[in-house]
This record gives structure tokens, sequence and C-alpha cells, in this order.
């Protein structure tokens, strides 16, 4: 999945052209930014990649989907459904606008169960988040069909699945709203940055504003620029975003290489009866950033994942005991330990979450992630592909 593997000559020179003019920020300075607009350039290549209208990038993957919140209006009291298995960072966003998250179990694909997401909608219902964890997709169009029955907003948080596809569409853009993370590990870095791409001109025009203190960015003069409602600071600054234009013209060659190693391995695995893997939904098809495997029960994933580290395969992840994706170690989150006061409705809100998700726990104590990388040759690949399936017959 890392960008950062890719990081050369390319990158440099689209920085450079920022530190040749030093106009840092993406906003005004023209008469010295010698033509560059790095962050506005992203913009364009990531729309046109991702097939919308349009596209806003910002200061991380967080920020985007707080931006993407905020503008479809969401906020006080409001309840977005997420799923149990994601990073932190979705269930920060909701709350930072001030919505509910609801957390919802999930199935085979490692994201939303449309079921279960079915029985958690209320009334104060607003948005359905699906999670595109570790390469692949929840089942898009059974989320889209409930989103229309109780018409509520379709947002994909795509950080960890770019170059993804569901029905022939990039993830990101079968939604109302798709958000990316470009940090540092993310298979497009900016070192630090973020993208919402949307097909709405309503949500897009809102972002641009919300992302920049409620600017309306008309004209040059930001003293006489007006503010049609407020907002805060996500944006991007120039060097980011000329780190991201270099790899997003990357993306393509990464999916490819992506894909033949995940192949190499998952065929290894195959030799292994009582290895199952992570199921794709009919029409998706994933970025191959992660290969997802399931063993026969909590135990001997456990075993199997200990098996893996001592034979030298590296990045291989199981989520169920981590404290970032899984959220049963999230308890500064569920309780909302926080350094300021949240109102009694988010408070109470949030106490829903405190059940038990025992579809979630079935399908992530079993589960083992492995990064796959783009730097390893192909010897790498194959020796890696024998210790997996060595270590992993060791312990059956
Ligand atoms: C990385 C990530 C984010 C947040 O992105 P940042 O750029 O690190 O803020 C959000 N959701 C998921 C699933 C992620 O993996």
């Amino acid at each position: 999945m890392p960008g950062f593997e890719l990081f050369g000559a390319e990158e440099k020179k689209e920085v450079q052209d920022v530190l040749d003019n030093g106009v840092l920020m993406r906003y005004g300075f023209d008469g010295n930014r010698n033509g560059h607009h790095k962050a506005l350039e992203l913009e364009k290549d990531l729309a046109t990649r991702m097939q919308t209208k349009y596209a806003q990038v910002v200061s991380s993957g967080t920020s985007a989907l707080t931006v993407a919140l905020a503008s479809a209006g969401i906020g006080a009291g409001d309840e977005v459904i997420m799923p149990t298995f994601t990073f932190v960072a979705s269930f920060e966003a909701i709350l930072s606008v001030g919505a509910v998250p609801i957390l919802c179990d999930i199935d085979d694909t490692l994201t939303l169960d449309p079921k279960a997401v079915e029985a958690a909608i209320t009334k104060k219902t607003k948005v359905v988040m699906p999670v595109h964890m570790c390469g692949s997709m929840a089942d898009l169009d059974a989320l889209k069909t409930i989103c229309n029955k109780h018409n509520l907003i379709l947002l994909e948080d795509a950080c960890q699945a770019i170059g993804g596809t569901y029905s022939g569409k990039p993830l990101g853009s079968y939604g109302d709203l798709g958000c990316f993370s470009f940090d540092y590990v993310k298979t497009v870095t900016c070192g630090e940055g973020g993208g919402l791409i949307t097909n709405s001109e309503t949500y897009a025009d809102r972002a641009h504003k919300y992302q920049d203190h409620g600017h309306d960015h008309i004209g040059n003069d930001r003293g006489a620029e007006t503010h049609p409602f407020l907002g805060y600071n996500f944006r991007i600054s120039e060097l980011n975003a000329a780190v991201g234009i270099a790899q997003l013209r990357k993306l393509d060659h990464t999916l490819l290489i992506q894909e033949k190693n995940y192949t190499i391995l998952r065929e290894a695995l195959t030799s292994i009866p009582e290895v199952t893997f992570r199921r794709v939904p009919e029409k998706g098809v994933e970025s191959y950033a992660f290969l997802n495997i399931f063993l026969p029960n909590e135990e001997l994933a456990k075993k199997a994942h200990q098996a893996l580290g001592k034979q030298g395969v590296d990045a291989c992840f199981y989520w169920y005991d981590n404290n970032w994706h899984y959220y049963k170690k999230w308890k500064h989150l569920l309780e909302v330990k926080s350094l300021s006061k949240f109102s009694e409705e988010i408070q109470s809100g949030l106490r829903k979450n405190n059940r038990s998700f025992p579809d979630s726990d079935a399908w992530m104590s079993r589960t083992i992630s492995c990064l796959i990388k783009v730097g390893w040759t192909e010897d790498e690949v194959k020796k890696r592909a024998s210790n997996m399936v060595e270590a992993i017959k060791s312990i059956l």
C-alpha cells in the first residue's frame, strides 16, 4: 500500500517548483507563484482519475471526512452509521461536527453488513458511512438501496482503498461523497493530506469554503472576500499537494504491482484448506492493498499471526487485538474521554454503542491482514509466499 515506497525524482520535481517560487499557500500570491497552483492541479487530477465532477483536497483524511460531513449539513444530534472495524479517524470526524457515531456490525466483507445497517436506522440517522478497509469494499448496491429508501447520505471512507472499483466506478465515487487519505502510509501520499470527491455542486461549493474559514474564493483578494458561513482551516499546503500530484500519476502502476504481488501470495495460500479469504462483493474489484485471510477460529488466528512473525513475515496485522482499528479497544472514544465536556445529547447517543457486536467479533477474531508492498522483488514475494504457507501449516 505505501506510496512512500515510490518516492523519487517525480515528487522532488513537483516540490522543487514550489520551493523555487516560495509560495507555500494555495490561495493568493498569484504574482509570485510562476503559474504553479499545486493544490488546484491535484484537485483536477483527482476528479479526472476518480471520474467525478469535483474534488477538494485538504490537510488529511480525517479533515476530508470532517469537511464532507459538514458540507452535507451533518451536525448536532445527527446519527452516522459506521462499522466497528475502521480507523479511529472515522469516529473522530463524526464527533467533531457534533454528530453521533453509531457503530454497526460487519460481515465477511469486513465492512458494513447491510442487514445490520437497516436495523441501526433511527429517526436521527442521516448518513451511512461504509469504510473500505484494507483495499476492499462493502456491498454498495445494497447500502445505496437502503440509503434511497430512508433518504440517507452515502459517504464512502475510501482512505484505504484508493484505486479499487465497484460496478465499474472508482471507490469513493459511488456514494454521494467519498474520502481519501494521503497520509504517509497510504497508497497515494502527500506526507499529510486528504481529498474528498463528489458529483454534487452544492457539496463541492460548501467544501471549498468550509475548509478555508468560509472564504468564498471569489477574486484574489482575501480581504475583499465574503463569508457566507463559518468554516475552519483544513487547507493543504502547496508542498504537500505537490507530492500528491506525482504520487497520483503513479497510482495505476502501483495498483498493477499490488495485484501481482497479492495474486502470488493468495495462490500460495489456497493450498491450505483451512485458510479462506475475505468476500469481495460481486461487482467489486479490490485495490489489492492488503491480502485478508480468515483462519477457522480465534485461537488458530492468534497462533498463525504469531507464527508469521516468527517466520519473518512482517506487516501482517491481527486487528482484533489492535488499539487503532477495532472498536473494542477504543475505551477513550466510547467513554468520551475528552479534554472538554461533550453535550448530554452526544453522551447519551454514544451510550447506544455499549452493546456487543457478535458478528464483528466472529469475523475479526479470525482475520489476519497482510500489507502488500510495492517494492518487493519477485524473489522476495515468492520467498514470502513459501514462508507464509510454512508458518500457517506449522500451527494447524
Ligand atoms: C488513514 C485513515 C483515515 C484518516 O486519514 P489521515 O490522513 O491519517 O487523517 C481515515 N479512515 C481510514 C479508514 C484510514 O485508514
